[in-house]
């Protein structure tokens, strides 16, 4: 598990500052949602996070240790994006295993884990076929697997649910909640979806314009909004 500071992050894109000095703080084994209207900053504050975008300052501290300058396959990180990309030649299966199997695992090793995702995702069922003989919704359960199996110690989430349809939505926005009560891994999970942040999160941040408006419980959002902004975005009555 991990515990993740996020210290006076800053970011450009050339001229274009999107992120303002951004503050928080994840506890181990926490369930976080950055949430906040389309091109406020969530998925560059989440890519500086996982290493996929430089930080032009600031510091991203995972267990104690500065990663600014760790390439992400070093960071012990799993992301599940939108755009599931699984691989189209392997099964299901040889899918959820691929991370452990990269590591070396034993076959035992990778069999108990594959199992137990399985399980925990309701795709036991669906492990010899290819994802070219999936529907969209099970895709997307695999992709979430594949990336649990491997046993990460930061689970990333960049609106995974946004091209499913709304039923679809629900269905998966309770396995993703039944996967983080079974492994507790440490999980941020990006959404522009107020419904989703407040069903899932144990904390919300909310973001505007690269800048935290508010960070809470859930609870904490929908009872005591700290401005006009954060009660119109959560729906909490004013
Ligand atoms: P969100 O995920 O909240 O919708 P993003 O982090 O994707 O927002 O984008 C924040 C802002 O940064 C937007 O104005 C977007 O256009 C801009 N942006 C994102 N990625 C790039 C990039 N690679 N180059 C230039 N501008 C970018
Ligand atoms: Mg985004």
């Amino acid at each position: 598990m991990a515990h993740v500071q996020v210290n006076q992050l800053f970011k450009k894109y050339g001229e274009l500052q999107v992120v303002h000095g951004v503050d928080f703080e994840i506890g181990d084994g926490e369930f976080t949602v950055l949430v906040g209207p389309s091109g406020c900053g969530k998925s560059t504050i989440l890519r500086m996070i996982a290493g996929l975008e430089s930080v032009t300052s600031g510091d991203i501290v995972i267990n104690e240790r500065v990663v600014n300058d760790i390439p992400p396959r070093d960071r012990d990180i799993a992301m599940v994006f939108q755009d599931y990309a699984l691989y189209p030649h392997m099964s299901v299966r040889q899918n959820l295993g691929f991370g452990l199997k990269m590591r070396n695992a034993s076959k035992v090793e990778i069999d108990e884990a594959v199992r137990r995702t399985a399980d925990t995702l309701q795709i036991g069922a669906l492990l010899h076929r290819k994802p070219g003989q999936l529907s969209g919704g099970q895709r997307q359960r695999v992709a979430i697997g594949r990336a649990i199996a491997r046993e990460p110690q930061l689970f990333l989430f960049d609106e995974p649910l946004s091209n499913l349809d709304a039923k679809l939505r629900v269905e998966m926005r309770t396995q993703i909640k039944r996967l983080h009560m079974s492994f507790q891994v440490t999980s941020i999970y990006v959404t522009h979806d107020q419904t989703e942040a407040m069903t899932l999160a144990d904390r919300i941040v909310v973001l505007r314009d690269g800048r935290i408006e508010q960070v809470g419980t859930p609870d904490d959002l929908y009872s005591r909004p700290a401005n006009r902004f954060v009660a119109g975005f959560i729906g909490s009555p004013t």
